[in-house]
């Protein structure tokens, strides 16, 4: 059997993963429109400093997935954030966090949260990189999936989708398949919509060390949904006598700024920063900008639905639009139930 999975993030490499080790007679080709892998589990190194500019750590769900990452994956760069997170309000007032969550684990890499990306990414999968599927064509025997100016890249006997839900939609409106499908597959898919986030990353000289690793505003009325201390998940991060603080904005507030020139916004965000750490260093030397159109889901995609066509069409769907909260464990364990359900489907266990 071949498998194309779109999508080279967390819940697509844990398809090809799963299938590598239970199924290895199902050729899986993962086919990615962007330069590398881990899709919004995303590092970025400038001047001698590393950030994370999508998630920012990861909580195992269960005892199993937590030995997972402790045990069976190379697990020398993985760190346990000691630091906690506290709260804070629209008057920018910061209260001790909850905690029991401060107490569970706060995972990441020292390299960045993209190393896990890396590490899950099985040996044996066929990886295409800068290849954005634009639309797919149902054949006699499976599927045909083409990239822009109709560039045949592929073809297989099934296909998983894992972009955010509305990715997913524009994808299947452009693709020629059965109509009716077609039509039942983004009537479920539409519950899962996305919120846009902001993430800006702001270098500082001089050293801000407070006794938190993140703010969370906890009543959802502050243009800043989360603020995270680089150097408090590794020195290593940030060049010594230097500060890094990346701001994730509130939905609104990331609809608000979106067009704002580079230095607008770090201006704007500055001023907010400030306000509400009580920070007293000079200006930034930089903010450096992530937009995602598509950052985390409010709603869940029809599961029943979904799963209507996995066998009898070869038509199968992962990832966080599935799971209605945006997390990288549930994109993992989602990923993971996928690929079981391909492989029985397939009759193809060892
Ligand atoms: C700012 C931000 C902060 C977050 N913070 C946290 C956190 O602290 N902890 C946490 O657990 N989770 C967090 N999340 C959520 C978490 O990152 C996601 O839920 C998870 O990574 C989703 O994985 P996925 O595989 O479902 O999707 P993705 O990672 O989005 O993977 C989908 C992949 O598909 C690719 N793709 C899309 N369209 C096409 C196409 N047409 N052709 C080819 N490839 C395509 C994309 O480039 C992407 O690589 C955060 C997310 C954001 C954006």
């Amino acid at each position: 059997m071949r498998l194309i999975v779109v999508g080279a993030g967390l819940s697509g490499l844990a398809v090809a993963r799963t299938l590598a080790a239970s199924a290895p007679a199902i050729s899986v080709h993962v086919v990615e429109k962007s330069r590398g892998v881990g899709g919004r589990v995303a590092t970025r190194r400038r001047d001698g400093v590393t950030f994370d500019h999508g998630a920012q750590f990861f909580r195992p769900i269960d005892a199993a997935q937590e030995s997972f990452f402790r045990h069976t994956l190379p697990h020398d760069s993985l760190i346990d954030i000691a630091k906690p997170v506290h709260t804070f309000d629209a008057a920018n007032r910061i209260t001790v966090g909850d905690s029991v969550q401060n107490n569970e684990p706060k995972f990441v890499y020292r390299e960045g949260i993209n190393t896990l990306a890396k590490l899950i990414r099985p040996t044996t999968m066929t990886l295409s990189l800068q290849t954005r599927i634009q639309h797919i064509t149902a054949t006699a025997t499976g599927y045909s999936l083409y990239s822009d100016h109709d560039v045949l890249i592929d073809s297989a006997d099934a296909i998983v989708f894992t972009p955010p839900a509305p990715q997913t939609i524009a994808l299947l409106q452009a693709s020629t398949i059965d109509e009716i499908v077609k039509k039942q597959l983004i009537t479920g898919l539409s519950p899962a919509t996305y919120r846009p986030c902001i993430s800006l990353s702001l270098l500082y000289a001089g050293v801000f060390d407070p006794d938190y690793y993140a703010l969370l505003n906890n009543d959802r009325a502050h243009p800043v949904s989360w603020l995270a201390v680089e150097h408090a998940k590794h020195a290593s991060r940030v060049p010594a006598g230097h500060t890094l603080l990346t701001a994730q904005l509130a939905p609104q507030a990331s609809r608000d700024v979106w067009n704002d020139d580079d230095a607008s916004l770090t201006a704007t965000v500055d001023g907010w920063v400030r306000t509400l750490t009580g920070h007293q260093l000079p200006a930034p030397l930089w903010g450096d900008r992530q937009g995602w159109r598509y950052a985390q889901p409010d709603g869940r995609a029809d599961a029943t639905i979904m799963q209507s066509y996995e066998q009898s069409h070869g038509l199968y769907f992962a990832g966080d639009a599935h799971t209605g909260i945006g997390r990288v464990q549930l994109a993992l364990s989602h990923g993971n139930a996928v690929a079981e359900r391909i492989a029985t489907h397939a009759g193809a266990h060892k």
